[in-house]
Order: structure tokens, then C-alpha cells, then sequence
């Protein structure tokens, strides 16, 4: 096979694909997304994967979940609801942050998997998807599945390790799946089925902090909820994530919390 070719985001790129809202926008047209995260126990998760996606372009946040009276009482601008089933109509899914690995998550990752809408897979519902039959599902989608597995839910999910060479390895997991890979790290890495890959320069360590994975995969739907391809949507949330974790990072020791708080500027600051 040809060998990919690598490259880096800058700013210009993200700055060229930010679906941005024009006169003849409303709340419908800038793309509405669906948040099936966190749970009794995680209702943090919810509240972070919401912040994510209410830093995106879309018009509209709609959460599905157990935590859902906890979301509401800290974003009023977000629609709850119990389940994905009631949710109504989203243009792009994330789910997983916090979800548990019961029948009730496993079945709520199903309804997500069966919607003719991009989706965005974390945490939790990686975990799920170590079972052959979820992975199953995931092959019989047409529209855009990306994953964002840090290492150990990367090795979970390929069935091998990312080791050294972290590009063949997001290559061969979206190969395998026929998802869009997004590889937590130092450098994140984003590779799609159809061998395009991307390294992320903006990444710091002061991100490695418990939920800032929760924030970068809300933040991801959004975009893929604004329109934005796979590939796309992974690039400029990693490139806009890594920007707010620096921007956090110069008040001190970072929380998971500070990056969400950080989304917004940081955004606009790579927009600018
Ligand atoms: P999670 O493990 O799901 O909470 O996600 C952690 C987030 O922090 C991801 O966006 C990673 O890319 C990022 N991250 C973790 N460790 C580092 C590191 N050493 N350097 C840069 N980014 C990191
Ligand atoms: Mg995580």
C-alpha cells in the first residue's frame, strides 16, 4: 500500500473548516447535538462532555441520560431527556463518558449505533465495544463513526497494543472498524479508513487530568453535528482542545473543569 501521508494541523486549516453561523442560520441549520453521556454515578461526565459540546458550532445541545437533572440544573440552555430513544431528532451523537457498562448503557449505545447520524464513541462505550457482536453494529454504519480512545481503550478495542508506531497502529484500528481513530496522547494522532492521517501539535501535558477526554469528545460531536467529515470534526477539537489546556494550564495546576471553562476563548482565540 502507498504509505499515508502525515500531516500537522495549523490554524489555518481549522480556521478554513469551523462551520461559522450566517444571516440565513437558525438553531436547526447550525446542527442540533445529542449527548448520551454520564450517569448516576458519573454525572460529572455529562456535565463535561455538555460543556464540550456547548463550546462547538452547533445550534442546539440536547442531553439523554440518567444525569439529566443534574445537567439541567447547571445548563439551562440544554433540552434533557431520559434516554436517547426520546431524545428526538440530532445530527451527531456522542456517547460513552461515564455511561457504565450495564444493559441499560449497552442498550443505549445500540439506539445511538442504529441512528443515521455521525457518531462520536469514548470511554464506556469502548469498553462496550470490546464485544465483537457491538463491533458488528459499528461495520454496518454508513454515516461517520469516530472513536477517541486513549491507549489502554485503544488496546481493548484493537485487540493490540498502539506501541510504537502510533500512526500504523490508528491506521489499522480505523481499518478494521471502518471508524475515524482519534489516539489520545503527547501527539494526538487522527487517521481515517481511507488512510488520511493527522498529528495534533497543540497537545500538553497539563492535560492529562481526569475528564478532559469527556470535554474533547462533546466538543467533537458538535462539530460533526455542524456538518464537519470524520476526520475533520477529530482534527479541530483536538487542535481547539489542546489550545484551551494551555490556556488553563497559565493559572496554575489544571482540573478537567478549567479546560471546559477554557473552550469558549480558546476557540475563538483560534478563530480570531
Ligand atoms: P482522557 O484520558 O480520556 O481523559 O483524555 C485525556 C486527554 O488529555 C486527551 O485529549 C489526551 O490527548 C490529553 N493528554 C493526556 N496526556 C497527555 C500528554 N502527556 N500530552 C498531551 N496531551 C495529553
Ligand atoms: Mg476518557
Amino acid at each position: 500500500a502507498v504509505p499515508p501521508v502525515l500531516r500537522v494541523a495549523d490554524r489555518e486549516d481549522i480556521r478554513g473548516w469551523w462551520p461559522v453561523a450566517g444571516r440565513e442560520s437558525d438553531k436547526y441549520t447550525r446542527g442540533v447535538v445529542g449527548v448520551a453521556t454520564g450517569s448516576s454515578t458519573y454525572s460529572g461526565a455529562a456535565v463535561l462532555s455538555v460543556a464540550g459540546a456547548s463550546a462547538g458550532p452547533a445550534g442546539m445541545v440536547r442531553y439523554a441520560g440518567s444525569a439529566a437533572d443534574y445537567v439541567r440544573q447547571r445548563y439551562p440552555s440544554v433540552i434533557v431527556t431520559e434516554s436517547v430513544e426520546r431524545a428526538g431528532r440530532v445530527q451527531a451523537w456522542v456517547c460513552g463518558s461515564g455511561l457504565g457498562t450495564d444493559e441499560r448503557a449497552a442498550g443505549e449505545l445500540r439506539t445511538v449505533l442504529a441512528a443515521p447520524v455521525p457518531v462520536c464513541l469514548d470511554a464506556d462505550a469502548l469498553s462496550l465495544l470490546a464485544d465483537g457482536r457491538m463491533q458488528d453494529l459499528l461495520r454496518e454504519r454508513s454515516a461517520p463513526t469516530v472513536v477517541t480512545p486513549h491507549d489502554r481503550e485503544f488496546t481493548r478495542l484493537a485487540g493490540f497494543p498502539p506501541g510504537g508506531d502510533r500512526v500504523a497502529s490508528a491506521l489499522g484500528l480505523a481499518n478494521q472498524l471502518n471508524v475515524t481513530v482519534l489516539l489520545k496522547g503527547d501527539r494526538t494522532v487522527v487517521a481515517s479508513p481511507d488512510r488520511e492521517v493527522w498529528v495534533n501539535p497543540t497537545g500538553t501535558a497539563a492535560l492529562a487530568s481526569g475528564g478532559t477526554g469527556d470535554v474533547l469528545s462533546g466538543l467533537l460531536a458538535a462539530l460533526l453535528a455542524g456538518g464537519l467529515s470524520g476526520v475533520r470534526a477529530a482534527v479541530a477539537a483536538a487542535y481547539a482542545h489542546g489550545m484551551a489546556g494551555r490556556a488553563a494550564a497559565e493559572g496554575g495546576p489544571v482540573t478537567s473543569t478549567d479546560v471546559a471553562a477554557a473552550l469558549r476563548s480558546s476557540v475563538a482565540a483560534v478563530l480570531a
